[in-house]
């Protein structure tokens, strides 16, 4: 029985993620010696949807209908549920993004499954188990977690797994559900874009600060360095409480999660819900004037320091650099 993945797209495009995704769901396929089935819903073009082939998918299923052109988690968890029974796919596999943690599951009632959210590993498959590692706890410890349902529904964390090229047929297939009015009890009106240049949950840079900055006064060279780098601002949560900058820009346990490759964190202490948001980074760089600051425990690289010092010296650097 296949393995079925559900392709998330955003403005007609797939995220790195979402072809991390297809290479876990690929790897998951082979272990199972089966093959690996994508669906896609929204307006996704046959270029995009190519790639999912890239990836491993030996078939995508194309959902293109006005309906579903924003997503509406009731209504895309039946199309996929749908689709899977279609399939006979006894495994999907999507990514644990804001609207993958929604979907997973709603996914798992409708097929009877059971469901792995914030998965890191692939599943271990010996003697006839199905063990999977997650993440527990904010991603402060790890879960690990044995399926015993036929049906299984397996949300990856994104930035855990990594990209493996495939190169499988791809062959793209339209596709059709039955749609209930009873799934759009609600739906988006109208999509209102934030000023903000890089989006943030989907972000490959995050430059984010604390209250270390002092005051909203300071936020320019905060601002300075996410352009020269192309990157997205956040901030912890005093900060946004404190209306220095937006609650959009709020990253942790009670804000938004990142998965950003580097994530610049600048004058944040490294409390345990602020790392709750940005666990799934690759790479962490933390500039503090105190050494002893919580989030040094966490970082690849740490620089010991004074933010209005270490900031604008990086920002020439990065300016040299690009020179
Ligand atoms: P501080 O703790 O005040 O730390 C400031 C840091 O800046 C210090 O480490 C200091 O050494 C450093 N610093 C000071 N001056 C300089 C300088 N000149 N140069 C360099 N470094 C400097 N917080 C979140 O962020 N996100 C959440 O989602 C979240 N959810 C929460 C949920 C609950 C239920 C609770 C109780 C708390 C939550 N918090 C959250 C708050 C969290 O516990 C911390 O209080 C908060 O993250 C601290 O923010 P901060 O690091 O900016 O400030």
């Amino acid at each position: 029985m296949p393995v079925l993945l559900y392709a998330e797209s955003a403005d007609g495009l797939f995220k790195k993620s979402i072809f991390e995704t297809a290479s876990y769901a690929r790897a998951v396929a082979d272990q199972n010696n089966t093959s690996l089935t994508a669906i896609s819903i929204g307006d996704v073009g046959t270029d995009e949807l190519a790639l999912l082939g890239k990836y491993g998918a030996d078939k995508v299923l194309n959902v293109s209908n006005a309906k579903l052109k924003n997503f509406v988690n009731q209504a895309y968890a039946s199309v996929i549920a749908e689709a899977a029974k279609n399939e006979n796919a006894d495994i999907v596999v999507l990514s644990n993004s804001f609207s993958g943690r929604g979907l997973a599951p709603r996914i798992g009632v409708k097929l009877s499954a059971g469901v792995i959210d914030g998965a890191v590993s692939l599943p271990d498959q010996k003697d006839g188990k199905f063990i999977v590692k997650k993440t527990a706890f904010s991603g402060k410890a790890f879960a690990i977690t044995e399926l015993t349902s036929a049906n299984k529904v397996i949300a990856l964390t994104p930035n855990t797994y990594k990209l493996v090229e495939k190169n499988a047929p791809g062959s793209v297939q339209d596709f059709s559900p039955e749609i209930s009015e009873a799934d759009f009890t609600a739906t988006i009106k109208e999509i209102i874009r934030s000023a903000e240049k890089v989006s943030l949950p989907d972000a490959e840079i995050v430059v984010s600060a604390g209250r270390g900055i002092k005051g909203p006064e300071n936020w320019s060279m905060i601002e300075e360095l996410a352009d020269l780098l192309g990157a997205a601002t956040a901030c912890s949560k005093p900060v946004s409480d404190a209306g220095w900058r937006p609650h959009s820009e709020h990253v942790g346990q009670t804000g938004i999660a990142v998965s950003p490759n580097l994530y610049i964190a600048i004058g944040i202490s490294g409390a345990i819900q602020h790392l709750a948001g940005i666990s799934a980074s690759k790479v962490i760089v933390v500039i503090n004037k105190d050494p002893e600051a919580p989030f040094f425990k966490v970082a690849d690289y740490g620089i010991v320091g004074d933010a209005f010092e270490v900031v604008p010296k990086l920002i020439e650097a990065v300016k040299q650099h690009k020179a």
